[in-house]
Order: C-alpha cells, then sequence, then structure tokens
C-alpha cells in the first residue's frame, strides 16, 4: 500500500506532528512519499527514517495558506493513502483532496495498525471506532497522538512546478492571533472554567502557564460568558488537544468538555467539588479551590 504524507510547516521548518505522521506509517512497517508544499522543510523531510522520497510542490499559490488552492496543486502528486495532521488546514485540506478524488476521508485517527485498521473517538470521546480501510483514503492523525519518526535517512528530493489557476488571492494573513502558546502545539496546557470566577482571574492561569512553558485553554462556558477568544476553547465545539499534561482548573468536565482533552497523556484536575466529572478522567485530583492549590501547586513547580 502506498503513503503520502502532506507536510505543515512552522515558518520554513517542518510541524513537529509530521514527524509523529511518519512514525504512525513506519510503525505498520510501510514507507511514505513525504509532500512539501512549496518546498519547505524538504531536506528536513527526507533525513526522517521510513521516508521514500520527498516531493517538493512549488507555485504561487503557496505563498498563503487558501485549501482551495493548495489543495489542487497538492492532489496532483499524492498517491495511495493520503496521510495528513487533523490540524484546522489539514481537515480542510484533505477533506478537499478526498472530495476531488472520491475516496472516503476518516478524520482525527488516534491509533493505526497494519491491514490497515484505524480507530478514532466518536459521539464526543463517549466511544471510539475501528475502521478497516479497503483502498485508497485520506486519514488526518491527531497531533501528538503518535510517536516520533527517527531520524537517519537521506531521501531524494524532486521538485515539482505547479502553476494554479487562482480564484481567491489573499492579501494579508495574521500568523498569529496571540503571543501565548496555541493549545494545539503546547506540551502543556492549563485550562480555566467558570469556576475561576471572572476572566481576571485568569491571570493567575497565565502566571502558573509561564511557570511551566505551558499553554492557557478554557472552558466554553468561559469563552461564551466571558468573551475569552475561541481560538482556547477546548472541547467539541473547540480545539481537540493531546498535551503530555492538561491541568483543569475549576472545569466541572462536562463531556463536551471530555471531548477535547481526554487524549491528553495525564490529567490533574483541580475542583471543590468531589463529585465533578472532571475527577472520572483525572489522573491526579486536587480537592479544592483554586484560591488555595495554584499558590501552593506554583511554589512546588518553582522549586522545580
Ligand atoms: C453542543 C454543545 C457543544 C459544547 N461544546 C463545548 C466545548 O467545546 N467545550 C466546553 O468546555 N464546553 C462545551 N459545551 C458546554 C458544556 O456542556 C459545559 O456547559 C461547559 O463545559 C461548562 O463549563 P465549566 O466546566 O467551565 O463550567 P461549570 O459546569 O459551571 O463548572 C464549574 C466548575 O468549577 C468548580 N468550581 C467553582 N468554584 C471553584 C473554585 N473556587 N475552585 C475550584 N473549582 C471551583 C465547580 O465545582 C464546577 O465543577 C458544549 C455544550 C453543547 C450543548
Amino acid at each position: 500500500m502506498k503513503f503520502t504524507v502532506i507536510a505543515e510547516t512552522n515558518e520554513d521548518l517542518l510541524h513537529p506532528t509530521v514527524y509523529q505522521l511518519i512514525g504512525a506509517i513506519s510503525k505498520i512497517g510501510a514507507e511514505t512519499t513525504v509532500i512539501c508544499p512549496n518546498g519547505k522543510g524538504s531536506s528536513e523531510a527526507s533525513k526522517i527514517k521510513g521516508v521514500e522520497k520527498v516531493i517538493s510542490v512549488n507555485g504561487d499559490c503557496f505563498h498563503l495558506f487558501d485549501g482551495s488552492a493548495w489543495s489542487t496543486a497538492i492532489n496532483s502528486v499524492c498517491e495511495g493513502t493520503i496521510v495528513i495532521s487533523a490540524s484546522p488546514n489539514g481537515r480542510e485540506i484533505g477533506a478537499m483532496i478526498a472530495a476531488k478524488r472520491d475516496i472516503p476521508i476518516i478524520q482525527d485517527v488516534t491509533a493505526i495498525s497494519a491491514g490497515i485498521e484505524v480507530t478514532r473517538p466518536i459521539y464526543s470521546g463517549k466511544a471510539t471506532e475501528t475502521l478497516l480501510i479497503n483502498g485508497d483514503s485520506v486519514i488526518t492523525l491527531r497531533p501528538n497522538a503518535f510517536e516520533n519518526a527517527e531520524l537517519g535517512n537521506e531521501a531524494p528530493i524532486s521538485i515539482v512546478d505547479q502553476t494554479s489557476d487562482l480564484k481567491i488571492s489573499i492579501i494579508e494573513a495574521i500568523g498569529k492571533a496571540s503571543e501565548r502558546l496555541d493549545v494545539t502545539e503546547a506540551e502543556i496546557i492549563i485550562s480555566g472554567g467558570r469556576g475561576m470566577g471572572s476572566i481576571d482571574n485568569f491571570s493567575h492561569l497565565e502566571s502558573m502557564a509561564d511557570t511551566l512553558g505551558a499553554a492557557v485553554g478554557a472552558s466554553r462556558a468561559v469563552v461564551d460568558e466571558w468573551g475569552m477568544p475561541h481560538r482556547m476553547q477546548v472541547g467539541q465545539t473547540g480545539k481537540t488537544v493531546s498535551p503530555s499534561l492538561y491541568i483543569a482548573v475549576g472545569i466541572s468536565g462536562a463531556i463536551q468538555h471530555l471531548a477535547g482533552m481526554r487524549s491528553s497523556k495525564y490529567i490533574l484536575a483541580i475542583n471543590k467539588d468531589p463529585d465533578a466529572p472532571i475527577f472520572t478522567v483525572a489522573d491526579y485530583g486536587i480537592v479544592a479551590s483554586w484560591e488555595d492549590a495554584l499558590p501552593i501547586l506554583k511554589s512546588e513547580l518553582m522549586k522545580l
């Protein structure tokens, strides 16, 4: 079975999730072609074990992100089963390529095994389903759900030039709406809910995040009622995250919130209600008000 990974980049470097996509494919004993839009990250990709070849697709459309133009240019060089990150851009390009090829798309996969079988959460994470794939498809993989591939390769790089019939010209794109780490990219996230009492109290979470090098997230209650930016919202209608450590502060753990964070490696919950549902998924729980717990936790972390 042939695999094609579509690489995303952070500035000019490969996005860390690309190592995870290739790692997932290597684990089932397969090799992959990696497509690097506008050549970004191509020499890095060629050094990753499990990469058979790298195709640098160059074209004027790659100046700024436009899913329609990018998927048209990339689709022309894709082969076999196409694998891309379940990031917002990845989901968009993946869906468009699947539609162009008239093949299925399986979004937000968290496990893959030879055969090939893929597993993903459904019904807001209440259940998981495993699908057997017969034939080509597009698969988007959840960031941080897979181990990184190793380095130690010298795969050949070829260059394909694409001229596209641009229907939309993007004049300006703002790279980041905030200087803070994005919740989908962070190894550690500290999220606050309605239990924080007010938006001003998020400064306590921000200071904790600075200590830990973490991103700050929020429940939907806080986004809807206190006007927190939606990019911070974790959950079914927000971002899906899989950090190494997720700290939930004053968050009850409604099913829609759990849908976005239950695949975190470790979960620490701080809540004054011992019966809060967040404790059913937490690896560590502190039954206390955040006002009491956070200062102690922070001072202990500072010692580390
Ligand atoms: C279609 C749909 C989609 C949704 N999508 C999302 C989503 O993407 N993300 C999301 O988060 N929600 C989502 N929701 C909303 C969800 O159902 C909950 O309403 C929401 O998650 C509750 O947010 P919360 O836990 O912050 O608030 P609450 O449920 O009010 O919980 C506050 C918690 O804080 C605790 N607390 C209070 N004071 C303190 C204190 N001083 N110290 C410590 N703990 C304290 C309380 O014991 C309580 O457990 C969705 C709902 C629907 C219907």
